[in-house]
C-alpha cells in the first residue's frame, strides 16, 4: 500500500502536469467506484488547478475557485499521466482530459481508494482530515508522541494509528524502529524524551530519503509516469525476515505486532 513517501512523490510528479492547467473533460467509466456523485465530478470541467497538496496519504487538488478533489490511492490505486490518444488500461475508473492535451487516468484495481469532490478546500479538510487524521508524519514532533504515551500502549501500534500520525504504514514504521534500535512492542511510556526525539528524527530521515528516491515499489506502486520507486533496495528490515541484520549480523525475525507482519532484529532492537 502506498505510504507517505509514495503519495508525496505522486503529488510532486502530478503538480507540474496539473498546475494552472484546465480540465477539459471528465469521463467516468465506473461511477459506482467513485465516492462522489458523477454529476459533481463533472463540475470540474472548465476549472483550473491552483495547487496540489497532501496530508497523510490524501492528495488534495485545489481548483481556482477553491473546489477541491481529494484522491486516495488505497491499496493498489494510482493516477497516471498519459498522452491524448492513449486508451485506458484495465481498472481505470475515471479519465480527466486536460487542456494541455494530456490525460490523467485514475486506476484502482482493488477499489480501496477513492475520489471525493468538495465545494471548498475547507470542506475537504473537514471531510477527510479533521477528527480522523493526526499530524502529518513529516510534521511529527516529539510532543505528539509524548502526549499519546500515557493513553495507549506500544510503539508500533502508536505509529500505525492514523489518528495519531498520518501517513506511516508497515514499511516505514518497521524501518524507523530498526534505525532507532527500538523494539516494535516497546511501551511508549517507558521511552526517554531523548529516545522519542531520536525516533522522530529517524522517521523524518527515512521518509525524506524515500521521497527523494521516488518511494518503495514492492509490487504495484508506480508514479504518474509509471516508474517504480527506488527505495526498496535500501530497506533494512521490511521483506528481509531471516536475513542478517545489516548492523549486528543477527538473523532478522518476523512476527505479528499490532495486527501486521513485523520484521525486526532481535540482536539490536531492544525493549527498555
Ligand atoms: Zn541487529
Amino acid at each position: 500500500m502506498p505510504e507517505l513517501p509514495e503519495v508525496e512523490h505522486v503529488r510532486r510528479t502530478m503538480r507540474p502536469v496539473l498546475k494552472d492547467v484546465r480540465v477539459s473533460g471528465v469521463t467516468i467509466i465506473r461511477p459506482d467506484y467513485v465516492r462522489t456523485p458523477a454529476a459533481e465530478l463533472r463540475q470540474l470541467v472548465g476549472r483550473r488547478v491552483r495547487a496540489v497538496r497532501r496530508h497523510g496519504k490524501n492528495i488534495f487538488c485545489i481548483f481556482d475557485d477553491d473546489h477541491t478533489l481529494v484522491i486516495h490511492l488505497g491499496m493498489t490505486g494510482g493516477v497516471f499521466c498519459v498522452g491524448r490518444d492513449q486508451p485506458p488500461r484495465a481498472h481505470t475508473h475515471v479519465i480527466f482530459r486536460l487542456a494541455s492535451g494530456r490525460q490523467l487516468h485514475w486506476r484502482d484495481p482493488r477499489r480501496f481508494g477513492g475520489l471525493w469532490f468538495y465545494p471548498t478546500f475547507q470542506a475537504a479538510w473537514r471531510g477527510q482530515v479533521e477528527g480522523k487524521l493526526g499530524v502529518d508524519a513529516l510534521c511529527l514532533a516529539p510532543r505528539h508522541l509524548e502526549a499519546w504515551a500515557k493513553s495507549r500502549g506500544r510503539l508500533k501500534a502508536a505509529l500505525l494509528a492514523q489518528d495519531v500520525v498520518a501517513g506511516l504504514g508497515n514499511i516505514y514504521v518497521d524501518e524507523s524502529l530498526w534505525l532507532s534500535r527500538l523494539h516494535p512492542r516497546q511501551m511508549l511510556c517507558r521511552l526517554s524524551q531523548r529516545q522519542i526525539a531520536g525516533l522522530v528524527r529517524n522517521i523524518h530521515r527515512i521518509l525524506r530519503r524515500s521521497i527523494r528516491l521516488g518511494g518503495t515499489t514492492v509490487r504495484d506502486y508506480r508514479n504518474v509516469w509509471r516508474r517504480r520507486g527506488r527505495f526498496a533496495a535500501h530497506l533494512a528490515v521490511y521483506g528481509r525476515a531471516g536475513k542478517p541484520c545489516r548492523r549486528c549480523g543477527a538473523a532478522l525475525r518476523s512476527d505479528r505486532t499490532a495486527g501486521r507482519t513485523t520484521v525486526f532484529c532481535p540482536g539490536c532492537q531492544l525493549r527498555h
